[in-house]
């Protein structure tokens, strides 16, 4: 059986063999609804029989919805019972300057292989890639939580998980969240977060053109960043730069680099010139700058790191040699949905 909530009204038709206008009907009923209906005007009957003979809408359990103290996020820890062994992952609603319009960080994967030192997924290890279907109805679930007037208008590939060591079914996904007939969300405002993989970098600028790039960078000083993120010895990061440059010049697009600074470990003036460095080689062969956010740590229990007081400075220091940043806020530290606290616990 196919999982309905996870197919395009192409792969739709495709797989069942119906034709394409009558997929785009039953895809949008199931996502407004979902469920399907018995009856769908200019459906015929033997669609539908086809339909539900080869598809069904499966769904996710919703174990806590937190919503912070501090600030308007709100977090969602799931689980699917899809397979023998259930997983649990999360899913944040993230509020947008603009009032009424949220942004979704979405999971890939139940846990992640990656290992980066600062993040708390990274000790769970990898339980399990998660299905298309399982990615979309995070955003489908956070749809339901809003109320009349409020809507998602982006989605962030930046939960649990590498969403380029899953890339098949991120793509799957890709394609159903900004379906006009599924969930209808502009492919401009999706952004894939990577810690680091050239090829998916690739297929990512090749196969879903209008859809954003994010970089984890850790450091630009190359032993700094192997230290902390150990994807570094898979692929070294000139070639991740080569690929981030294709990117940009293939889409057009800037890339967000995102860096967290972490006291005494990659904060120093030295890092902030190697960064600045490295921004300007890439806007020289790109034609682009990229988008350098500088993120606050949030400390998870246990943790050898302690969030950076060098923020400004760090800042300051790559201003000073002409490379501009921005302080990103990272809210719901108190309900543990920050970037790098997500560890699907209750
Ligand atoms: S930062 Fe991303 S890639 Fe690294 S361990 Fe955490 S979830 Fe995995």
């Amino acid at each position: 059986m196919h999982a309905l909530t996870g197919l395009s009204p192409i792969r739709l038709a495709a797989l069942v063999g119906i034709p394409v206008p009558q997929a785009r009907k039953i895809v949008s009923v199931a996502h407004r609804k979902g469920a399907l209906p018995r009856g769908i005007p200019q459906v015929t009957r033997e669609t539908m029989a086809a339909v539900v003979a080869n598809c069904h809408i499966p769904a996710l359990e919703i174990v806590a919805r937190e919503s912070s103290a501090v600030d308007p996020f709100q977090k969602l820890v799931l689980a699917s019972h899809a397979f023998e062994r259930p997983v649990r992952f999360e899913t944040v609603r993230i509020p947008l300057e603009k009032s009424g319009r949220f942004s979704v960080c979405v999971s890939s994967q139940a846990g992640c292989a990656l290992a980066c030192a600062f993040c708390a997924t990274g000790r769970l290890g990898l339980e399990r890639n998660l299905e298309a279907w399982e990615i979309v109805e995070q955003v489908r679930l956070v749809n339901a939580t809003l109320t009349k007037g409020e809507r998602v208008s982006g989605v962030v590939f930046q939960g649990m998980g590498e969403p380029m060591a899953n890339l098949d079914r991120v793509l799957q996904a890709i394609e159903v969240i900004t379906d006009p007939s599924a969930l209808a969300i502009d492919a401009r405002n999706l952004t894939v977060c990577t810690a680091g993989i050239p090829s998916g970098i690739l297929r990512l600028a090749n196969e879903a053109p209008n859809v954003r790039l994010a970089l984890s960078i850790g450091s630009a000083r190359k032993d700094v960043r192997r230290s902390l993120m150990p994807i570094d010895r898979a692929h070294a990061f000139d070639e991740v730069i080569d690929a981030c440059v294709e990117h940009t010049k293939k889409t057009g697009y800037s890339p967000m680099w995102a860096v967290t600074p972490l006291a005494g470990v990659n904060d120093t003036d030295e890092d902030a010139l190697a960064l600045a460095d490295l921004a300007r080689r890439f806007t020289e062969r790109a034609g682009k700058r990229p988008r350098i956010s500088v993120i606050p740590f949030n400390a998870i229990e246990g943790d050898p790191f302690a969030r950076s007081p060098r923020h400004r400075a760090f800042r300051d220091v790559m201003a000073s040699v002409g490379v501009f940043s921005h302080e990103r806020y990272s809210g719901a530290g108190d309900i543990g949905a920050s970037c790098g606290q997500l560890a699907a616990k209750v």
